[in-house]
Order: structure tokens, then sequence, then C-alpha cells
């Protein structure tokens, strides 16, 4: 007998007929032997609805009152979940993120969990209760109400199964696992056994939106063995385990896309020491989240720095960059919406050159112009206009084999 967290998303509880499935996913579970400890998102797009209320009101709504709004979307589901499994002759206790211990940073809107203290969660346990616990939300240590992100059930789940020390995390969803890229998108991807913690927090963090990139990172810093899998269907998912754990090493695992993203070139620069540091000093004092960077110069006086920002961001950039003008001493800047970023992410590339070049090739020759580039070990980011997105993971994925079956080992 051992502790198993099993964690639902929004389409998964979507309906009253969906929250009794996953009450008997939970009571198979708790049937089989298990303590079982569920995390649940709000249902369907309650999130999302309850975004645009707070929009209607308010073009900047604020961020404490935002999480007081959106954390009432997990209470719906927990207390439902608790009554279906009541019905079907269990024993449940809802628990919000609060009354499950779940403690955050004092951040309103994209808060990290610092500590869980699980007491009251496993005095229920050992009541034999199954414990239905809100995903996404949290207390800071000034009692205030506050959530982990979009998409922060994932990581709910994954902080609970390590700090209860649970055997497995199981991330219920809609599809039946991690694919080699978005099936929603590409109809040839194919599901992926298992996968690696370091590739998946790469897929998560550039755009893949199966998993909530904190969720592998807690994974892979306390191992949690991880599964993700349907909550329709029964067939197996895809672990996310070690890498040293795993059969093979391919050149690319997956792709990762994402639109919404804008370049930012700021020109005419003085092309001294401190320009870099300066500008990207300035705008990180003041929020602002950079991703590539590319710095051009065409004469020893003047340079020119471009860098992506989410396109949401670029109102505040722009504004952040004209109010340090005098400091900056930039000529102009100019921007570039409509770019999306398409990501091919593989661990067997560290030992695989040409890799990149393979992936600019084929891009060049379905005459997709790149516009920003960026690598690390085991990942290369491409920009490129978003009406090529869709088609520049379609070419990719044929062009290294991502829909083959992997050899039987
Ligand atoms: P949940 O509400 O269960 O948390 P999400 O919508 O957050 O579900 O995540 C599941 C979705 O992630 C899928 O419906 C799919 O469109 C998307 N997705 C993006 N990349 C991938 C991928 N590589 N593999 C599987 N699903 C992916
Ligand atoms: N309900 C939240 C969201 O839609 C959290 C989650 O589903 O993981 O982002
Ligand atoms: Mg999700």
């Amino acid at each position: 007998m051992g502790l198993i967290v099993q964690k639902f998303g929004g389409t998964s509880v979507g309906s009253v007929e969906r929250i009794q499935n996953v009450a008997k996913r939970v009571i198979m579970e708790k049937e089989s032997g298990h303590d079982v400890v569920v995390v649940v998102s709000a249902m369907g797009k309650t999130t999302d609805q309850l975004v645009s209320l707070a929009n209607e009101l308010s073009s900047k709504p604020s961020k404490r009152e935002m999480d007081m709004l959106l954390t009432t979307g997990e209470q719906v589901t927990i207390a439902l979940l608790s009554m279906a499994l009541y019905e079907m002759g269990h024993e449940a206790i809802s628990f919000t993120g609060w009354q499950a211990g779940m403690m955050t940073e004092s951040v309103h809107g994209n808060a990290r969990i610092t500590n869980i203290q699980t007491e009251r969660i496993q005095e229920q346990l050992e009541q034999g209760k199954i414990v239905v616990v809100a995903g996404f939300q949290g207390i800071s240590e000034n009692g205030e109400i506050t959530t982990l992100g979009r998409g922060g059930s994932d990581t709910t789940a994954v902080a609970l199964a390590a700090a209860l020390k649970a055997d497995k995390c199981d991330i219920y969803t809609d599809v039946t696992g991690v694919f080699t890229t978005d099936p929603r998108y590409v109809k040839t991807a194919r599901k992926l056994d298992a996968i690696s913690y370091d590739e998946m927090l790469e897929l998560a963090n550039l755009g893949a939106g199966v998993l909530h990139p904190r969720a592998v990172e807690f994974a892979k810093n306390y191992d949690v063995p991880l599964e993700v899998r349907s909550s329709m269907e029964l067939e197996r998912g895809t672990i996310v385990k070690e890498e040293a754990d795993m059969e093979q090493n391919l050149v690319v695992r997956g792709i990762a896309f994402e639109d919404q993203v804008t370049r930012v070139s700021v020109c005419g620069l003085p092309n001294g020491l401190h320009t870099l540091s300066t500008i990207f000093t300035t705008l990180a004092n003041n929020g602002i989240n950079v991703d590539i960077i590319i710095q051009s110069t065409s004469n020893e006086e003047k340079t020119s720095i471009s860098f992506s920002v989410k396109t949401v961001d670029l109102e505040d950039t722009i504004r952040v960059l004209e109010e340090h003008k005098s400091l900056l001493q930039f000529e102009q800047i100019e921007s570039e919406s409509n770019l999306a970023k398409v990501s091919i992410v593989g661990s067997g590339m560290i030992s695989n050159p040409g890799v990149a070049a393979q992936m600019f090739q084929v891009l060049s020759e379905n005459g997709i112009l790149i516009k920003m580039v960026s690598t690390s070990e085991i990942k290369v980011s491409a920009v490129v206009d978003v009406e090529y997105m869709v088609k520049s993971v379609e070419v990719l994925h044929e062009v290294f084999e991502l829909s083959k079956e992997e050899a039987a080992v």
C-alpha cells in the first residue's frame, strides 16, 4: 500500500458527469489499497471566464483581487468532487490551498510554493479519507490568498507528492500523454512512452502547455515519478523520469511552439562596456522578462540590441525604455509583433553536432525566414512569422522523423 497523488485538469472536471468519472478513477486507486490525495483544477473554462469578468470591470484589476476571484474556481470543484465521492460510498474531505498548508511567497498571480504544512492532510489520510485539494492556490506568510500562475494545479500536485513522499503522481488530462508535439495542431504527433525531466522542462518552458514548468522542476528536484495520462481512457500515459533511466537518447524528442512573440530593437545605442548591462538591468528592475537577445554592431561607436518579449509586455517595455532614454541614450526603438517561437528539444543533441544546421536548412528550404535564434545544450529555438508557426512545426516533425515508432529495446 502506498500514497498516490492524482491531478485532474479543467476539461476532466468540466461537467457533473465528468466529475463522476473522476470520482470513479479516484475510487479505483483507493480500492486497490492506496491512500489518495486528489488535486483538481477549476471546471472547464471557468478560470478564463473569471478573467473576462474582471476585464469587463477594469483594464488593470488589482492582483490581490484577481487571486481572490480566480481561486474560487478550484473551490467549486473540490466541494463537488468530495460530494460525488460520498455518493459513491467513500469518505472524502476537501481543502482549499490554505487549509492544505500550501505556503507561498507573498506575490500575487505567479507565486512560488515555499513550504507545505502537511499535518492536516496526513491526519485525514490516517482516518482513511480521500483528501481533495484545490490546485493553483496557496497562502502567503501574511495570510493573503495567492495563485501559482496559469496551469499551476500541476505544480500543486507534484509539490504535494514531494512533500508527502508519495509513491507517484499521476497528471490526468485531455490527451493520452506527452506527444512529440501538440496533437491538436499536428495530426501525426505521436505519444511518447517516456521523456526525461530535462527534456520535459525545456518543452514546458518553451510553450508545450501539457505540464506547468514548475511542476516538472519539482518532480526533477524531488525525484517524483510522474505520469501524464488521459482521464477518459485507461491506456498508460507518458512517464517523466531521470535521463539515466531512459532507454534511448533521441536527437530530437519533441517540438514546442508559442505565439504572441514580439521583437523589440533598440537602435543607435552607444557601443560601450556597460550598454548591455544597463539596458537589461533597467528592464529587469521594471519586471520585464526578456527572452532571446541579439546584439549587432555596425561601427565602432554605435550598436543595436534586439530582444524578444511576450506581446502583452510590449507596451510596458517601450514605456520603460522611453522613461530611461537619457540613461540609455538610444536613437530609436523598433518593434515587430505577430511572431512565434518554434523549438526542437532532445537530450541527444549534446552529442550530435549539426542539428541546428539541419533545422535552419529545412526551414529555409520551405521558404520560412528565421528572425531570431537561440540554443542551449538540448534545444534550438527559431523565431518566425506567426503565419508559418504550424508549418514550421510540421516540416521539422517530418524531417526529424518524430512520427516514427521508437525501436523496441
Ligand atoms: P489540463 O486542463 O488537464 O491541465 P491543459 O490544457 O493544461 O490540460 O494541457 C493539455 C493540453 O496540452 C492538450 O490538450 C494539448 O493541446 C496541449 N499540448 C501542448 N503540447 C503538448 C504535447 N507535447 N503533448 C501533449 N499535449 C500537448
Ligand atoms: N485553473 C487554473 C488555470 O486555468 C489552474 C489550472 O488549471 O492548472 O490556469
Ligand atoms: Mg494544465
